[in-house]
């Protein structure tokens, strides 16, 4: 397309209004009431207005009711700019305004709720995550309205609430109780990425955190014949399941890094206070995150199955609960349109290929996926989300904006 260089300068002659227009967002921060915070409205209707500023007023509010918070409400806004053709489903995007609290405060070199740019980076909570690719997002679109184009699809922006405390009132709500998804279309999840770009992600493991209790007997150390060790036993039920897992589930799955289930022990918490007693209670964790072409439910019977050989071995009780319990959502198929229409904008902007992959879990993509719409995680960044002095890189910004305009342009 000959306009496409004359539009994608003239996505890159908005960098400062981006910039300017992510500082603002930055400023109104909106932590969840989790957090101490009030939720995301204040955020949200200063969105609304610069959008009909833009000239996007097809603006729609799905608002899940939340007392915990002043306004009653968290707000999700569906902002539609029509397409030029109407059989093609719409494309989505999809992004959260609430971020994370700033954490540790002296860890800051600069107020997390004042944007700073410093050495080409934009520096504030929620930059990142998930502020970036709204604003890039938004102003590719107006780069075409400035050139009197309009996007071939039918564009919908989404701007969600709750991501960061389990989208109960966000996109949870929105897929549960609203019929807006239905009529299909390639779905974008910015929030996540490389800093190539080059990766758009298409699946996740299930993620099961595993809590094991061993209960034994506790007795002096010199003396064990009195008691029965609890702690002992645990490390043999530690070894053993994960021994039986790995065998069980073999599977290396090429799209992840790593490419097998991962299963780790991880927190231990504290028994007994003094060296010559013997534990008669351990407490340990795994983290595992199982490829998804397994099931969970299954892993938990063979995790069930182990604890009671032990038990009956060691004449201990293991008691297994989940702190987390999140099966896989299928993945994403790779010739699915949200990845084939993204990489093919990519290749036109950045002359790049691209690759799908998948993570260890947990995305805002799942809900979609668990619903049978094919959804893909995109953006070009570090991945600095939640950590202080969270940052992005400008150019980041702007070059992922290009990509959005090629994309509106694409059937
Ligand atoms: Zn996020």
């Amino acid at each position: 397309m000959e306009d496409m260089g004359k539009l994608l300068d003239a996505v890159e002659a908005k960098r400062d209004d981006m910039v300017a227009f992510l500082s603002k967002m930055i400023s109104i921060p909106a932590l969840g009431p989790e957090n101490g915070g009030v939720g995301e409205i204040e955020k949200v209707e200063w969105i609304e207005e610069q959008l009909t500023n833009m000239g996007i007023t097809d603006l729609k509010r799905y608002d899940a009711p939340d007392d915990r918070v002043p306004s009653g409400i968290r707000p999700n806004l569906v902002a539609t700019v029509p397409g030029s053709d109407a059989s093609l489903a719409p494309l989505w995007i999809v992004c959260h305004t609430d971020v994370v609290p700033p954490g540790e405060m002296s860890l800051w070199d600069t107020d997390p709720f004042e944007a700073v740019e410093k050495d080409g980076m934009l520096f504030g909570r929620g930059t990142e995550d998930n502020g970036q690719e709204l604003v890039a997002s938004l102003f590719a679109m107006q780069a075409l309205f400035d050139h009197d184009l309009q996007p071939v699809r039918t564009v919908k922006f989404v701007l969600v609430a709750d991501e960061e405390l389990g989208s109960t009132y966000g996109i949870r709500y929105l897929v549960d109780n609203e019929d807006i998804f239905s009529v299909g279309g390639p779905i974008i999840v910015p929030d996540g990425g490389v800093p190539e770009g080059d990766l758009i992600e298409t699946a996740e493991k299930s993620i099961v955190w595993l809590k094991v209790q061993t209960l034994g007997k506790q007795c002096h150390a010199s003396m064990p014949a009195n008691g029965i060790n609890a702690h002992r036993a645990a490390a043999h039920y530690m070894v053993q399941l994960e021994q039986v897992l790995r065998d069980k589930y073999p599977n290396m799955d090429p799209i992840f890094d790593p490419p097998e289930s991962t299963i780790e022990p991880t927190k231990h918490e504290a028994n007994v206070d003094n060296i010559n007693s013997i534990p008669g209670e351990d407490i340990f964790y795994f983290d595992i995150r199982l490829n998804p072409c397994y099931d969970p439910d299954e892993l938990m019977e063979e995790a069930r199955a182990v604890a009671d050989k032990i038990g009956e071995e060691m004449r201990v009780k293991i008691n297994l609960s989940t702190v987390q319990y999140e099966k896989a959502a299928p993945p994403t198929p790779a010739d699915d349109p949200s990845v084939t229409l993204l990489s093919k904008a990519i290749k036109q902007v950045r002359g790049i290929e691209t690759k799908v992959y998948g993570i260890g879990g947990g995305t805002c993509a799942a809900f979609f996926r668990r619903k049978g719409l094919g959804a893909v995680v995109w953006a070009t960044m570090d991945e600095v989300a939640h950590e202080p002095n969270e940052r992005i890189v400008i150019k980041n910004m702007v070059d992922d904006a290009k990509v959005y305009a090629a994309l509106f342009l694409l059937e």
